[in-house]
C-alpha cells in the first residue's frame, strides 16, 4: 500500500519516526510543501528560504531523487495527491508553530473523515510541550525548574532511531528542476554569499556535531561567550530544519562524560525546549508581551536609527560587527544577539518586535519559538527574562568578549588598524590615533548614533514609568 511521508521541519532520513513508520507500512511518496500561503505573516524569511533550498536538494539526493515538491495550501495538495495515488495514509512529524498546529488538526480531521489514515510523530522535541507542567498542571515560568524538574526528572529523552531498513517508493523520480521552481533563492547573489560557509545537508549537520564534540565541547561553559572561539556548535539551523534531531545531539553528547561543559551544552538544548513550551502555552508569544505591563512601554519611532542598526552602521563597533555577521553569514553568535538586541530595545528604545522581524528575515536558524522567546527575554518582557534594568554596555561587552578585537575587526574592516584601546570607543581616540588608523569618523566609519549613558538613563526612566502590575 502507498503512504505519503510529509516532510516539514524534519529534512532528514536518520532518526525520523514518521518516515520509519511510513516505510514500515508500505511504499512511500516523500512530499514537501512550500507552505507560505498557510503561514501568512509568518511566511519564511529570506535566509530561511536559502537554507531550505539547499536542504531540499540534499534530502532529495538522500531519497534517490524521489522527493515531490509542491507549493500552496497544504490540505488541497494532500487531498489531490491522495486522490491521484490512492494513498492510504499520511505521516508527519509534529511542528509547534500555533498556525501549523491549528492547520494540522484541521487536516487530520478532514483526512480522517474521508477514510485516510493520519499519523503524527515526535521528531523535533525531547519533551512534548503538553507533557511538561508543574504538579498543579500549569506551565512553568522559570527555566531552571522547567528543565531540571519538569524535563529531566520526568524521563530521559528517547534514543535516536536508525534509518528505515527498507525504503521503497511509490512514485517516479522527480525532475531535478522541481526544487528550483519553488524559487526559494533570491535573485541577488546574497544567497550564495551567506551560504558559503555552511554545508547544508544531513551529513553536514553530523559533521558539524562531531567537529564540535571534538573541538568545542571542552570549555563550552566559559568559552561559549567569546564569538571568535570555536566553542559553540552552530547547529541551530540544522536543528530548526530538522537535518539533525535533538535526540541525536543529546545521545552523541552522552557518549562523552557529562562534565560541567557537557551539562551546560545540554541545558542549552533545554532552553530550546523551554521556548517551545512557552510558545505552546502562549500562542501569541511572537507578537505580544508576556508581561502585560510592557504593553504601556513608550517605544520610540525612529526609522533612521532602525536602518543604521540593521545595516551595522550604529557607530558602536561590536554592535555593527554582530549585525554584519548576521547579514554576511546568516548566523549571529549568541553573545552578539544579546548585545545587539539590548542595544535596539534599550539604547535605541525601539520595539523588540522590529528586531524579531529583522532576525526572522536574516537568520538561517530563524525559529518562531526561539526567536520570539529570545527577543522577549532580552527586552525584559518575557518569562524568566533578563530584568529590564540589565542593559548591556556595548563598549564593555566588546572589550570583555572580543578582547583582542579579532571578531570586530573581521566584520568592521574600516577599523582594522584601530589600536585595541580605542577599538570599541573610536570617538574617544585622539585625532592622531584616528589618522594613523585611517579612520575619519562620520566618513569612513559612523559617529555613534546615541550617547550610551544618556540613552541608558532614558530607557530606565521609561521602564520606571510602567505600572508595577503584570
Ligand atoms: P550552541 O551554544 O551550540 O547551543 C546548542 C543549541 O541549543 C542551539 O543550536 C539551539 O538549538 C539551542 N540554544 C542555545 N541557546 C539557546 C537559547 N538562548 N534559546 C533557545 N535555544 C538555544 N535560536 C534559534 O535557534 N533561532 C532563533 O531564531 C533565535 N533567535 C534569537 C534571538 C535573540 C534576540 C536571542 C538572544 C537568542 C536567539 N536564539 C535563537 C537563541 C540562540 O542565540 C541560538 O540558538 C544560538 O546562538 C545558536 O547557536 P549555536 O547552535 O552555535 O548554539
Amino acid at each position: 500500500s502507498t503512504r505519503i511521508m510529509w516532510f516539514r521541519q524534519d529534512l532528514r532520513v536518520g532518526d525520523n519516526p514518521a518516515l520509519r513508520a511510513a516505510a514500515m507500512a508500505g511504499k512511500v511518496i516523500p512530499l514537501f510543501i512550500q507552505e507560505d500561503e498557510d503561514a501568512g505573516d509568518l511566511a519564511l524569511g529570506g535566509a530561511s528560504k536559502v537554507w531550505l533550498h539547499h536542504a531540499l536538494c540534499s534530502l532529495n539526493q538522500s531519497l534517490d531523487g524521489h522527493l515531490l515538491v509542491r507549493a500552496g495550501p497544504a490540505l488541497p495538495i494532500l487531498e489531490e495527491l491522495i486522490e491521484a495515488t490512492n494513498a492510504e495514509g499520511v505521516y508527519w512529524n509534529r511542528c509547534y508553530e500555533p498556525w501549523r498546529m491549528a492547520r494540522d488538526t484541521e487536516i487530520k480531521a478532514v483526512l480522517k473523515a474521508r477514510g485516510t489514515h493520519c499519523e503524527s510523530h515526535n521528531g523535533n522535541l525531547l519533551w512534548e510541550p503538553w507533557e511538561v507542567n508543574k504538579k498543579d498542571g500549569t506551565p512553568y515560568h522559570v527555566y531552571t525548574k522547567f528543565y531540571r524538574r519538569g524535563c529531566l526528572e520526568a524521563h530521559a529523552p528517547r534514543s535516536p532511531l536508525p534509518k528505515p531498513e527498507e525504503l521503497t517508493f511509490a512514485c517516479e523520480k522527480q525532475e531535478a528542476s522541481a526544487i528550483d521552481e519553488l524559487k526559494l533563492l533570491p535573485r541577488r547573489d546574497w544567497g550564495e554569499t551567506i551560504g558559503k560557509s555552511w554545508e547544508i545537508s544531513e551529513d553536514g549537520a553530523h559533521k558539524r556535531l562531531s567537529d564540535f564534540l571534538e573541538e568545542g565541547l571542552h570549555g563550552y561553559k566559559d568559552d561559549r561567550n567569546y564569538p571568535r572561539k570555536p566553542n559553540v556548535s552552530r547547529l541551530s539551523p540544522y536543528l530548526h530544519f530538522g537535518q539533525i534531531s535533538p535526540h541525536q545531539v543529546w545521545a552523541a553528547v552522552h557518549h562523552h562524560d557529562i562534565d560541567r561543559d557537557a551539562d551546560h551544552f545540554l541545558s542549552e538544548l533545554g532552553w530550546r525546549e523551554f521556548s517551545y513550551n512557552l510558545l505552546y502555552n502562549n500562542p501569541d508569544l511572537p507578537s505580544t508581551n508576556l508581561q502585560k505591563k510592557f504593553d504601556a512601554f513608550p517605544w520610540r519611532e525612529d526609522q533612521t536609527a532602525l536602518k543604521a542598526w540593521k545595516k551595522g552602521l550604529t557607530g558602536f563597533p561590536v554592535v555593527d560587527a554582530g549585525m554584519r555577521e548576521l547579514w554576511q553569514t546568516g548566523y549571529m553568535h549568541n553573545r552578539l544577539r544579546m548585545v545587539v538586541g539590548s542595544f535596539l530595545v534599550k539604547n535605541l528604545m525601539l520595539d523588540w518586535r522590529l528586531g524579531e522581524r529583522h532576525f526572522w528575515n536574516c537568520l538561517f536558524d530563524a525559529d518562531l519559538a526561539n526567536n520570539s522567546a529570545g527577543w522577549q527575554w532580552i527586552a525584559g518582557c518575557g518569562a524568566d527574562a533578563a530584568p529590564y534594568f540589565r542593559i548591556f554596555n556595548p563598549i564593555l561587552q566588546g572589550e570583555k568578549f572580543d578582547p583582542d578585537g579579532t571578531y570586530t575587526r573581521h566584520y568592521v574592516p574600516e577599523l582594522a588598524h584601530m589600536p585595541d584601546k580605542f577599538l570599541f570607543r573610536p570617538w574617544e581616540a585622539p585625532e592622531l590615533v584616528l589618522k594613523e588608523a585611517g579612520v575619519t569618523l562620520g566618513e569612513t566609519y559612523p559617529k555613534p548614533i546615541v550617547d550610551v549613558k544618556a540613552s541608558r538613563e532614558r530607557a530606565l526612566e521609561a521602564f520606571k514609568s510602567l505600572s508595577e502590575g503584570t
